[in-house]
């Protein structure tokens, strides 16, 4: 030693004092820090003190043992919790009890362990009777004591000590621990020691020392334990934070008719509604609430009346604690400024509180608290904004499984697509369409979809397939759709030929009912009842909120008019991807698409491009009209030949119709554009370099749809955007031939429009490359879907067969087709509009890829610099909530 005092590590609370805070949770843990800030605004807590979450560590370092510094720090807590509560610790006249409890930085319900009722020995047992006047309590609460400290500290098995119980019941042939007397309970107790010492090979500790030291060493080590490791894993809580030790006075509501012990919420957390809501038990303790033996009664009168219920609530048994304990609710949410989980227990008509933390709540409660208390003046529009967390705004756009319902649960897959549905298994697009024209509930259930599901997709209720990650195309498309979707369930086994499905020895068969949730990736048998969501006042106004804090500009994902709609509805301020492959797929058009792709020639594609010139531009004009005054980018075709290719016999056919050429010839042509790896092929701006009149037909249904809208008074703004573009030489060629286009209607029209060109970085060439682009395009969007899948060498598509496995493992943190990778593709976007605005001060530059949609990669556009984001209809409030709480924290 040094001679230096040693850092304090023990925090007094109660009777008066407060060593620490609410801002010492770091060093306190949550319940301590809690605990100590309860006391020092005068409320009644228990007496006790915190050991520090430092103490943790150092128990590490020091090879599992305590420094002696610590021994006499704890001695001073113990002076300090005797002193307030007249009691002494290990005295048989007037023992006192304390609890020891875990408490980390952040909650880790049930990780870790608990220890009440210390300070019990034989002989103290004996002072607990006589000063409680109550026997039977004093024995009951021994047995509990050394049962409990038998599972936590000792490491028995607790399932002897229950068989033992249990024949003491039947002994006396009664069902209820209640049932059992003073007597019995000794006798319990006697027969519980012999347990330990023939488990243990010694007598269980009298020495109430012994037993604190014992308590706090388990405590520390739960930190270690198996299921705490695994909670911090997937929780991402660092290993060296440790946990704190509490210590506490033990108060009971178990010591008759009017002690109760109960839990609480300043607000309901499931409707956010400004009304107290709990459940408390008479003559109980605290385990027995969350046990479910008893049920527990209501708190309130009133939540009592609206449930029909007959036991009585606090509010009417014990009415002037009820009063005490509703001020200190106020006082709670006053001084937290937040809706408050509470713990509390009442001994002999005494309150005391035992916990408080901020309470979870549904995305409906978090929406209305935040609003209601910004109005009530207790937090500012903007600490509103921060409240709620934007993914969980997905819970009230979409409906939702009814959370009381049953669910069979038979496979699971990814999250792709959020909300519930249920409806009959339907195992191709044709007869999903067909049965949802007949006014059926369908799921479309595919291996894989293609651009070719589209129509099933849309007339499905829900999407389920076998294959595919988070931006396959079910994903994608099912998101954009705003259809809920589970993607790359891989224990299913799908089998079109019989029209049925396998799965863990059930086999579902075309017609039978499955239900699908989107939000958590669950396949379940039969209907499971769903909510539809309601949007309530609340919504807009957080929005409203939301856009006076935000820098990006949100726009959005969508080609069809109804998908235009909706997302303006949902407030996009223009859209950043419209993919016009996708427009191509109306099986009206897809035959005139695929004469195109399979043309030997340019004049056989000329004689497909002219048929799908006035349908292009009918389309563009529509979208125009729907988003006037907003800008509309449109994506030049990008397919990956191989979505286009017929596959079926009749597909051909009607092909070889079409075009006048002979189905063998149309064969041999398919089979020489089939790539090996499509996504790396023939697709992007590869085909307009090849295929120019491709582009040109595009452009050209652009402008003239342009002109056209312009002339009924509302000129629109189109951006026309060139895909998958690596090289400056493709992007100039392709722009010479949209500007070419543009003037050449022009003329014809005798009218201009402002219009930009620009491009979609989404090689990693391309972002290395973005000055030079950039000499060609005023604005980059950033095409992360490609990019990531171009930068990690990872497919989009069948990603999903490892990729749990790689986030499972913390290879990703996240999975990096829903969450940036910000250091791999994240730096490249960095670089590219670094480089970009250094050759184009003006350069525009957006996100299309599916991260515009998700807020951690929101908050990274935000701080990238980047002007807007673009997330599919449905994510668009998500994208403007987020992007807000992202220009919030920037500015703090
Ligand atoms: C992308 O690659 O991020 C993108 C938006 O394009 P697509 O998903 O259509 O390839
Ligand atoms: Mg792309």
């Amino acid at each position: 030693m040094n001679g230096e005092p040693e850092a304090r590590t023990v925090y007094r609370f109660g009777g008066g004092v407060s060593d620490g805070g609410a801002g010492d949770r770091n060093l306190l843990g949550g319940k301590g820090a809690n605990l100590a800030e309860m006391a020092s605004i005068g409320l009644p807590v228990p007496p006790g003190f915190t050991i520090s979450t430092e103490m943790c560590a150092r128990y590490y370092e020091e090879g599992e043992s305590f420094p002696d510094s610590l021994r006499a720090e704890v001695a001073n807590g113990i002076a300090h919790i005797e002193g307030i509560t007249g009691r002494s610790f290990g005295d048989a006249s007037n023992p006192l009890l304390v609890s020891v409890r875990s408490g980390a930085r952040v909650s880790m319900p049930g990780m870790m362990d608990t220890v009440l009722n210390l300070g019990l020995n034989d002989a103290t047992v004996e002072g607990l009777a006589a000063g409680s006047g109550d026997p039977r309590f004093a024995w009951d609460s021994y047995r509990r004591f050394i049962q409990m400290y038998s599972d936590v500290v000792l490491g028995l098995d607790h399932g002897s000590f229950e068989e033992a119980l249990e024949i003491a019941k039947e002994d006396k042939g009664v069902h209820l621990d209640t049932d059992l007397e003073a007597a019995d309970w000794q006798r319990l107790v006697a027969r519980y020691k012999e347990l330990v010492e023939e488990e243990w090979g010694r007598p269980f500790p009298q020495d109430v020392h012994e037993q604190l030291w014992g308590a706090v060493g388990a405590v520390f080590g739960s930190w270690q334990s198996e299921r705490a490791k695994v909670y911090r894993r997937l929780h991402s809580i660092p290993a060296d934070w440790g946990t704190a030790v509490n210590v506490q006075a033990m108060v009971f509501g178990n010591m008759g008719d009017s002690s109760a012990t109960g839990v609480a919420f300043t607000r309901d957390p499931s409707t956010g509604e400004r009304a107290y809501y709990g459940e408390y038990l008479i003559n109980a303790q605290g385990e027995d609430v969350v046990a479910g033996i008893r049920t527990p009664q209501y708190l309130t009168r009133a939540a009592r009346e609206r449930a029909g219920a007959k036991a009585p609530s606090m509010e009417e048994t014990l009415p002037e604690v009820y009063g005490q304990l509703a001020a200190v609710f106020d006082r709670l949410e006053a001084h937290y400024r937040d809706m408050q989980d509470i713990e509390f227990t009442v001994e002999r008509g005494h309150l005391w509180m035992l916990q408080t933390r901020s309470g979870k709540r549904t995305a409906k409660a978090a929406l209305k608290i935040a609003v209601d208390m910004a109005r009530e003046g207790v937090i500012s529009e903007e600490e509103a904004v921060l409240r709620v967390d934007p993914s969980a705004l997905d819970q009230l756009l979409h409906p939702t499984l009814d959370p009381g319902a049953e669910r069979n649960v038979i496979a699971k897959g990814l999250p792709a697509s959020p909300g519930a549905a249920c409806g009959k298994a339907v195992f191709d697009s044709d007869t999903a369409e067909q049965r949802a024209a007949g006014g059926e509930a369908i799921i479309l259930v595919r291996i894989e979809t293609s651009p070719e599901d589209i129509h099933g997709m849309h007339a499905a209720k829900g999407i389920l397939t076998a294959r595919g990650g988070m931006t396959s195309h079910a994903a994608v498309v099912a998101r954009g759709m705003g259809r809920p979707c589970v993607s790359g369930a891989g224990a299913i086994a799908i089998d079109y030929k019989n029209k049925l499905m396998r799965v863990g020895g059930i086999e579902i068969r075309e017609g039978d009912v499955i239900t699908l949730d989107g939000t958590t990736g669950e396949v379940m048998l039969g209907q499971v009842p769903t909510i539809q969501p309601e949007l309530s006042g609340d919504f807009g106004t957080l929005m409203e909120w939301a856009d006076a804090g935000r820098r990006l500009m949100v726009r959005t994902n969508a080609e069809t008019p109804a998908d235009c709609r909706a997302a303006r509805e949902f407030g996009a301020e223009g859209i950043g991807l419209c993919r016009t492959e996708h427009m191509f797929f109306d099986p009206e058009r897809i035959t005139n698409v695929r004469q195109m792709i399979l043309a030997y020639d340019e004049a056989g594609r000329r004689a497909a491009l002219d048929k799908l010139l006035p349908e292009q531009r009918s389309d563009f004009a529509e979208i125009f009209r729907i988003m006037t005054g907003l800008p509309v980018t449109i994506r030049l075709l990008d397919p990956p030949l191989h979505e286009f290719l017929p596959h079926e016999e009749e597909e051909f056919a009607e092909v070889a119709r079409a075009s006048s050429v002979d189905v063998e010839t149309l064969r041999r042509r398919a089979g020489e554009l089939a790539e090996a790896n499509p996504m790396l092929g023939h697709r992007g701006c590869r085909l307009g370099i090849t295929y120019p009149e491709i582009y040109e037909m595009q452009a050209r249904a652009i402008f003239e749809a342009a002109v056209e809208v312009a002339r009924e008074g509302a000129p629109p703004l189109p951006e026309v955007m060139v895909p998958l573009v690596g090289t400056r030489p493709e992007l100039s060629i392709i722009r010479n031939l949209i500007e070419r286009t543009a003037d050449t209607v022009f003329e014809e029209q005798g009218m201009r429009v402002d219009y930009m060109i620009g491009t979609m970085i989404e090689l990693p060439r391309a972002a290395l490359q973005a000055g030079a682009i950039a000499e060609d395009a005023e604005f980059f969007s950033f095409g992360t879907n490609d990019l990531t899948q171009t930068t990690l060498g990872v497919s989009r598509d069948d990603a999903g067969r490892f990729l749990t496995h790689y986030v499972e493992k913390g290879l990703y943190a996240r999975d990096p087709f829903v969450s940036i990778d910000v250091e791999g593709v994240g730096e490249l976007i960095r670089i590219a509009a670094e480089r970009g605005r250094a050759t184009r001060s003006n350069l525009k530059l957006g996100i299309c890829g599916e991260h515009g949609g998700d807020p951690a990669s929101i908050a990274f556009c935000e701080e990238a610099g980047l002007d807007y984001v673009s997330a599919s209809p449905y994510r668009v409030p998500i994208a403007r909530l987020a992007a807000a709480q992202a220009a919030l924290r920037a500015k703090d």
